[in-house]
């Protein structure tokens, strides 16, 4: 049976669910579908934490930063392709959005480093948590106490419209029942297409055969379903690919285990790039070396640092020996030439120079037994492009029009990462622009 709402959001994911929440404490009804059985999407595999600029948690430790060096740093990381008035956006509203984010629960004191910062930026989740899990559990409560609609095992299928405006969406549920809901505003919140390899070839064919980290919902729905509003997409064939995935079984180490120290080798057991170089900078290396894929290599006390470590060792997914040259035996590479990999590394890690490859933070010496490796290749992971929005997050045409009633935030939209994803800015894209989308939403239903 049809029904009506103020604000419709499709997905209910990080931004799905900051919108829905900023929207709900604005005074609006909102309804979320979510095609899934559960919430979260991606945002259930955020590991590394968020990126934020000026906090008083970095203030405390010293870390001098600020929005015009964390937009310096993701421009150069997304090779200036980035929309600068979103990126200005994203920088300047990081750190507000992490206190925003604080008063409805969690808790984002820790502070590390994630490739392509050039300061400690990333705020993690308490004791080691995964951000996504963290944040999830907060939305998850959040929505229980302001009583939101989500509808699960919901999938939209239409933006229904009215000549060049939204004014509601189609969907059906898991008995096949189809029903509209309509809406003086709808939110696209829906990720990105990291799981369609259709669409992944199509826009970037050399990609073919790849792995993919993201959940198999992350099917890019949204894109056929604005093509009747002629909405605009920017940077569409940007898709980042993660550096370290276990090849078949697609488990993603997280970028925090190089942050805290571990280094790659090859098959001639060298190292072959500054480790904490960009996503596809680290990806095309590991491409380029034999058999496409590449070992990361660490040591106990990598182990006592990246928390999220114990999780890969629980799954069995580790080499562990009791020294260099049995794990260079394990791995069938040369053991000697391993060894000698590590104290040279060991060596740059103490006269705080890596020689070779100008990686600046080592984080530690590799020296505590047992070691461990694990070998991985690039999977897909993000696709940075998707619908235009401007700094509203109103969703543009290909005329340059806004679209009337339509919004978009998160993985859905492009613009915001330009080329290359930076660790860490996902969870930061999808909280600050989803709490816009939800404010502004909120406020053109009034009086509607
Ligand atoms: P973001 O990080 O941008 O929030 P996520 O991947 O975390 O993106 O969340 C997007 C959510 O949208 C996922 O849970 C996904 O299953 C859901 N979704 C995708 N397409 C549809 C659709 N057609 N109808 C309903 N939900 C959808």
């Amino acid at each position: 049976e049809d029904i009506s709402t103020d604000i419709v959001i499709i997905g209910a994911g990080g931004a799905g669910l900051s919108a829905a929440i900023e929207a709900t404490n604005q005074g609006a009804k909102v309804v979320v579908v979510e095609k899934n059985a559960f919430m979260g999407g991606n945002t259930n595999y955020a590991t590394g934490g968020m990126n934020a600029a000026g906090t008083k948690y970095q203030e405390t430790k010293g870390i001098q930063d600020s929005p015009e060096l964390y937009f310096k740093d993701t421009m150069k990381g997304g090779h200036d392709k980035n929309d600068p008035a979103l990126l200005k956006v994203l920088t300047e509203k990081s750190a507000e959005t992490i206190y925003w984010l604080e008063e409805l629960g969690a808790k984002l004191s820790e502070i590390g480093r994630s490739g392509g910062q050039s300061v400690d930026r990333i705020h993690k989740g308490p004791e080691g948590m995964p951000i996504g899990t963290h944040l999830m559990d907060v939305f998850a409560d959040q929505i229980e106490k302001l009583n939101i609609d989500v509808r699960l095992n919901t999938k939209a299928v239409e933006i229904l419209a009215e000549g060049n405006k939204a004014t509601g969406i189609k969907v059906e549920n898991k008995d096949g029942n189809a029903y509209n809901i309509n809406a003086k505003a709808v939110i696209l919140a829906s990720g990105g297409f990291g799981a369609n390899p259709e669409l992944v070839t199509k826009y970037k064919p050399e990609l073919e055969g790849f792995g993919t980290t993201n959940q198999p919902g992350a099917t890019g729905d949204a894109l056929a379903m604005v093509e009747k509003l002629d909405v605009a997409l920017t940077d569409i064939k940007e898709i980042q690919t993660h550096p370290t995935v276990v090849p078949k079984i697609n488990e993603m180490i997280t970028e925090g285990v190089r942050g805290d120290g571990a280094i790659l080798v090859n098959r001639d057991s060298k190292r072959f790039i500054n480790e904490l170089e960009t996503r596809d900078v680290v990806s095309k290396a590991i491409l380029s070396q034999e058999g496409n894929t590449a070992f990361l290599l660490f040591d106990q006390q990598v182990v006592e640092e990246a928390s999220a470590i114990q999780k890969y060792k629980d799954a069995g997914l580790l080499t562990e020996a009791a020294s260099l040259k049995e794990l260079g035996e394990k791995l069938k590479i040369d053991a000697e030439a391993l060894e000698k990999t590590v104290n040279t590394y060991n060596e740059y890690y103490r006269n705080k120079e890596d020689k070779e490859f100008g990686r600046r933070l080592m984080n530690v010496e590799l020296t505590k037994t047992p070691f461990y490796a694990v070998e991985i290749a690039p999977a897909i992971h993000h696709t940075m492009g998707g619908v235009r929005i401007n700094t509203n997050t109103e969703v543009i045409n290909n005329s340059g029009n806004v679209v009337e009633g339509l919004y978009a935030a998160g993985e859905v939209t492009g613009g915001v990462h330009g080329g290359n994803r930076i660790g860490g800015n996902a969870v930061s894209d999808i909280t600050v622009f989803g709490r816009i989308a939800g404010k502004n939403a909120a406020e053109a239903v009034k009086g509607k």
